[in-house]
């Protein structure tokens, strides 16, 4: 028997992978991430599955369970919100099950940086706008490394996603204002996917009083750049003059 890291999608219960929601089905224990993880996705558990909200474990009773339960022979699916490699802490879970000897394995899901983007039906790769999506955090009680300050990320006015910072949103905008044009987009997304998600677009102006207005203060993106309103060239792999792969140029030019 294994213990399956699951990524749990971003809220909608329908954006759990196929993979992830056939190992909830079967599992006989389920510990999730119950600040952040929409316990719906929870619902095609079996009636006597164990389930326990990690919010309130810490991380050697959460060990404790997993490794009681694959001695008794069960099936162990740990849920994380969004994706589990993206701010989920499981590398220290994954180090002390290698340690134990006990088998593991990782199921992706689809990060709320990404279900954000489709909330907001913006595309972070637009041509001659930005190829670089940067995925940060502001300091919290985890420190983030010198070198990645936001402003100094914020130098490349790339397509950023920025986590676990909402409730900062003024030192946000403070830190990107050094290196963006203050006339940059800006977006927020609560809560995306799920049914009560709640959307604020502005520039790096307007949009923290935006964010005070509309009462967002957690579980939120907060993205930057502008491939959120511009002008921008098309593609190369659907234009008709290029040929590529799969496909032959339509005019022979290329
Ligand atoms: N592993 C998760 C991130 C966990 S960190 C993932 O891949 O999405 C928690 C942070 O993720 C929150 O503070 C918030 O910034 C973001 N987040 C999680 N779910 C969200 C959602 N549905 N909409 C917007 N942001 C979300």
């Amino acid at each position: 028997m294994k213990v399956y890291f699951i990524g749990a999608g971003p809220g909608d219960p329908e954006l759990i992978t196929v993979k992830g929601q056939k190992i909830i089905k079967k599992a006989d224990l389920i510990i999730y991430a119950g600040s952040l993880v929409n316990p719906a996705v929870l619902d095609v558990a079996k009636n006597n599955s164990e389930i326990y909200d990690s919010a309130a474990m810490t991380l050697e009773e959460v060990l404790e369970k997993m490794e009681a339960a694959i001695a008794d022979g069960k099936l162990v699916a740990r849920v994380h919100t969004g994706d589990p490699s993206i701010y989920g802490a499981i590398q220290e879970q994954m180090d002390a099950l290698e340690e134990k000897g006990i088998d593991y394995e990782v199921i992706p899901g689809v990060s709320s940086f990404l279900a954000t983007a489709a909330a907001l039906k913006r595309e972070y790769t637009l041509p001659d706008v930005s190829q670089t999506v940067i995925v940060t955090r502001l300091e919290g009680r985890t420190s983030v490394p010198d070198k990645e300050k936001l402003h100094k990320l914020a130098k490349h006015n790339a397509s950023m996603a920025i986590f676990l910072s909402v409730h900062m949103i003024e030192d946000v905008v403070k830190e990107l204002a050094q290196e963006y044009p203050i006339k940059t987009p800006v977006a927020v997304v609560q809560k995306a996917s799920w049914f009560d998600e709640k959307k604020v677009v502005g520039t790096l102006e307007t949009i923290a009083a935006k964010v005070k207005e509309a009462e967002i203060n957690k579980t939120a993106m907060v993205v930057v750049g502008d491939f959120l309103d511009t002008e921008y060239s098309k593609s190369k792999l659907y234009d008709k003059d290029f040929s590529h792969e799969y496909r032959k140029s339509k005019t022979g030019s290329n």
